[in-house]
């Protein structure tokens, strides 16, 4: 085993030494961060906050806030989730010693997170001291045709800037104590804002969480530093590229969203017709797996060439599937990417691909 690490080790330095694109992790558990970390990533590109609202106390305190009727109630209910998200932080700070860490804000439709058995609407009814019917109103109304198209990413920071400002108070304090701990380190938060579409839609959320951070920074006497970033998802995004990079200190492309609506699949349904594809030569590739270069791709390039002039500092990465697939990778060296961000396991495959593309195309 020790033979194999060291080969694996002398490997991958090779490949680091010729590779410009950084590659971080898509992680959110310091387990998968630390994995990540053994296996070379650079930094967390991707923390996806939603897997950290289904934990029991986490989801009653969350469906509470749905389902109340004013400000005060909504920030009284998301306050109990503050210290759980400020821990979670913590611990992915603390595994990624200072390297930089992007976290996402709540991203899934609401209507993922209101209970479907009658015994927890009961639950829910009695908490709320409202009624049964009450609440099944509630639920009913964030029903959805189109989830995926509908009520989720920065729209729920628009409808509910409560949950932005309570995910931007764990991200800062969570920061900041990490940052107490180890004062040789520099503990790098970045905010990552889904799904935008529009310059102005992004505006509204970004200043709900500067003004949150930094009074939490001036509150703390520290000095902190933060980014705010938004993913590039939506073909609309990358189309008004420059007006959002005044917005924004980096991009991040979700190449699974960006995917889906670019060519109008669904990501979750596709695998059902794509083999007809297949079969008849229309496709030679799944487009989620290996991106699509001359569509989704001529979005990503439009994107940067229009983003970079304006905000000569952005930095623009991947955190889609497609962030650990080769050619993929390719590509993205190709079009001036910073980094690439996959799944912990595919950590090294990224290094590898990094370097081939670097040399591949001196
Ligand atoms: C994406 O859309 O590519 C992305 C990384 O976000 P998610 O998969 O969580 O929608
Ligand atoms: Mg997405």
């Amino acid at each position: 085993d020790a033979k194999i690490a060291g080969t694996f080790g002398r490997i991958m330095g090779w490949a680091d030494k010729y590779r410009t694109l950084k590659v971080r992790t898509n992680a959110d558990t310091p387990a998968d961060a630390k994995k990540a970390r053994e296996l070379g990533a650079e930094g967390i590109g991707l923390c996806r906050t939603e897997h950290m609202f289904f934990e029991e106390d986490r989801i009653a305190a969350f469906r509470e806030m749905i389902c109340s009727d004013t400000v005060e109630e909504r920030e009284a209910a998301l306050e109990k989730i503050l210290p759980y998200q400020q821990g979670d932080f913590e611990a992915l700070y603390e595994a990624l010693e200072g390297n930089p860490v992007t976290i996402r804000f709540l991203d899934p439709p609401l209507h993922e997170f209101v209970p479907t058995e009658e015994e927890d609407i009961k639950k829910l009814a009695d908490a709320q001291g409202k009624t049964v019917e009450e609440i099944k109103t509630i639920i009913s109304s964030l029903h959805e045709f189109n989830p995926m198209m509908g009520h989720r990413g920065l729209r729920l920071a628009v409808t509910y800037p409560e949950i932005a400002k309570m995910q931007t108070k764990a991200v800062i304090r969570a920061a900041i104590n990490v940052q107490k701990k180890h004062s040789d380190w520099t503990v790098k938060p970045e905010i990552m804002i889904p799904l935008s579409c529009d310059s102005k839609e992004l505006k509204y959320v970004k200043d709900i969480v500067v003004a949150t951070a930094d009074a939490e920074i001036a509150a703390a006497g520290v000095e902190l530093e933060y980014q705010v970033g938004t993913m590039i998802e939506i073909p609309r995004a990358a189309l008004t590229a420059d007006e959002i990079a005044k917005q924004a200190d980096f991009f991040c492309f979700g190449t699974n969203d960006l995917t889906q609506m670019t060519y109008g699949f669904s990501r979750d349904d596709a695998g059902k017709f794509l083999d007809a594809y297949y079969d008849a030569k229309i496709f030679e590739n799944d487009p989620f797996a290996k991106l699509d270069q001359v569509g989704v791709g001529k979005l990503m390039e439009m994107a940067i060439k229009l983003g970079k002039p304006v905000n000569p500092n952005l930095h623009v990465g991947i955190c889609g599937e497609h962030g650990g697939d080769p050619s993929s990778v390719e590509f993205c060296h190709k079009i001036g990417l910073d980094y690439v961000s996959c799944s912990p396991f595919r950590v090294p495959i990224a290094r590898l691909a990094a370097a081939q593309a670097a040399i591949a195309n001196k």
